[in-house]
């Protein structure tokens, strides 16, 4: 047995607070406030300050793995959650408030939250449901939009009768730090438990500069919710890196996001497709509105960015898209898509296809796809599988012990996701598993359909869905929804993508929509659309 051997230094939160305020005290935080002022605060007292919340929460009675729940929009008091509460020990619970009430008390129930943060601007949300959450024992209010309603605790005046110290315990770099639950568009929510370790390495990895490229004179926009998986991790890989933080608050609009983005020269913001569409079409509607002269990187995921948004961002914007992938079971950054040194000399097309793909592996995830019995299939780019995957933050497992079947014997996560892998390690996906569409016996990927539709410049929002049908069993059809004062017929979206697909892939039909249905975290909601239209071609000839 050798002797000798380096620290066994535990990877907490903790540490990226204590640089925080060490390294980068002047460094800002801005949030925007329902009232669309800002507010300024700096490292050194979002330290301070999270100190005060921790000895108030411990004064309430919070304890090491108690679940402090936040109903919370972006902003700064959210972020002292996300420090404070991990750091005494206790687990931040992130509610998605854009829930129907009756899941929020399920969650809020199967979590047993013991103390809820609340924002007074989504006091009449919390009335839905929060009395009902019999694990309860206090409700806190962030005033930001007026006082804390009687019978409540106001933030602020909690805060301000605590101290600056608080005496940080030392964790297990293994011990729960958050949790979050995925959105469960089939069966109930299911809750995942990130630990400080998981949290801090996923941090640290979202750091290099093959990945997202986080840096210490970076602006950085987390536009993705806190609710929705620790909002990619970028409130605590900012923090790592140093970097200034702007809070958006409830206005996620696309000229209130543009306005934000260049009053405070962001210069990296992430969120979903559907924010950035909004955003393309403002920007192309009025180019010279905004400078982003700032902007160095975009980054796009929980749904799949589409190739024509991604070249319409650059060569009309000179806006550099980054595509990744992720679950909020991975913490949530599994793949990001950018292109290889070895790649670089390929056509503009082919790299195009390779920066809206998903991209490869960030460094400790793997991945593989596999066909119904489990069995990895080959990286030839063309062979469709379920991709699995696997790494430090992944989970082993959900909160409680739900959904066991999601987890193979031999270590992997089912994501869910059907894929072709290549040769490069570049993922696509096609579908997810329960959006697959089948059509007499062979496979369309709804994804690629959309995308293409998505590149008609009349087409704001495309999502393809299945259809049943009597002899095919399932056709694809498109719900579109075009840019303002825009429109094209059916023929016109079929030709503009006709050359691009096997024919039997071309939606059999059209449907004209306002938006495409979202879900709570803003992707496409093809169940709904299966709901109402599912159903339209039935009694119909058959498909050619
Ligand atoms: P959630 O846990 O709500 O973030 O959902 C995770 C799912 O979102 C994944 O399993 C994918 O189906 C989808 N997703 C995330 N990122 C992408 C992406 N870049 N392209 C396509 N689908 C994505």
């Amino acid at each position: 047995m050798l002797t000798g051997r380096m620290m066994a230094f535990p990877l907490t939160i903790t540490h990226l607070w204590q640089r925080a305020r060490e390294f980068f005290p002047t460094q800002e935080v801005v949030s925007r406030l329902p009232d669309k002022s800002l507010h300024r605060q700096t490292y050194a007292d979002f330290a301070a300050r999270c100190s005060r919340l921790a000895n108030a929460l411990k004064k309430l009675g919070v304890g090491p793995g108690d679940r402090v729940a936040t109903l919370c929009w972006n902003h700064r008091q959210h972020l002292e959650a996300y420090y404070a509460v991990p750091m005494m020990g206790a687990v931040v619970h992130t509610l998605n408030l854009r829930l129907h009430p009756s899941e929020l008390l399920y969650i809020a129930q199967s979590a047993e939250d013991s103390v809820l943060i609340v924002d007074r601007s989504l006091w009449k949300l919390y009335e839905a449901f929060g009395p009902k959450v019999t694990s309860a024992r206090h409700v806190i209010v962030v005033p930001d939009a007026g006082p804390a309603p009687d019978g409540t605790l106001d933030y602020e005046a909690l805060l301000a009768a605590e101290s600056d110290e608080f005496a940080w315990p030392t964790l297990d770099e293994n011990d729960a730090a958050m949790l979050c639950y995925t959105s469960g568009t089939t069966g109930n929510p299911k809750g995942v438990l990130y630990s400080h370790r998981s949290t801090v390495l996923h941090a640290l990895v979202s750091c290099m500069t093959d990945t997202l490229s986080l840096r210490q004179s970076d602006i950085v926009l987390p536009v993705v919710p806190m609710f929705h998986a620790s909002a990619w991790g970028l409130p605590y890989s900012a923090v790592l890196a140093g970097a200034k933080l702007v809070m958006p608050g409830p206005h996620l609009d696309a000229v209130s996001l543009l306005d934000l983005m260049a009053a405070e020269k962001v210069t990296v913001a992430a969120g979903v497709p559907t924010i950035w569409l909004g955003i393309l079409a403002s920007l192309d509607a009025e180019p010279k509105r905004w400078d982003l002269a700032s902007v160095r990187s975009m980054v796009i995921g929980g749904s799949a960015a589409p190739g024509s948004m991604i070249e319409g961002f650059a060569s009309r914007h000179g806006l550099e898209v980054t595509h990744a992938w992720g679950m909020t079971e991975t913490n949530p950054l599994g793949t990001v898509a950018n292109v290889k040194h070895s790649l670089a000399g390929r056509s503009p097309e082919e790299r195009l296809s390779l920066r809206a793909s998903q991209g490869y592996a960030v460094p400790f995830v793997e991945t593989r796809h596999v066909n119904d019995e489990g069995s990895p299939l080959p990286r030839d780019g063309q062979t469709f599988g379920e991709l699995e995957v696997r790494g430090p933050w992944v989970a082993a497992s959900y909160y409680g012990g739900d959904g066991a079947d999601r987890f193979t014997a031999d270590g992997w996560f089912k994501t869910g996701d059907v894929v072709t892998l290549d040769g490069d390690g570049y993922m696509r996906i096609t579908d997810r598993a329960k959006d697959v569409i089948k059509s007499g016996g062979e496979w369309i990927s709804s994804v690629a359909l959309e995308n293409a539709l998505m590149s008609h410049p009349a087409v704001l929002e495309a999502a393809v869905f299945a259809a049943r049908h009597e002899k095919w069993t399932e056709r694809p059809v498109a719900a579109v929804a075009f840019k303002p004062g825009q429109s094209a017929t059916p023929e016109e979206l079929r030709a503009h993508i006709e050359g691009r697909f096997a024919h039997f892939w071309l939606p059999d039909a059209y449907v004209v929509v306002a938006q495409v249905p979202r879900t709570s975290t803003g992707k496409f909601l093809k169940t709904k659309l299966r709901e109402e239209h599912g159903d339209m071609l039935l009694s119909k000839p058959a498909a050619p």
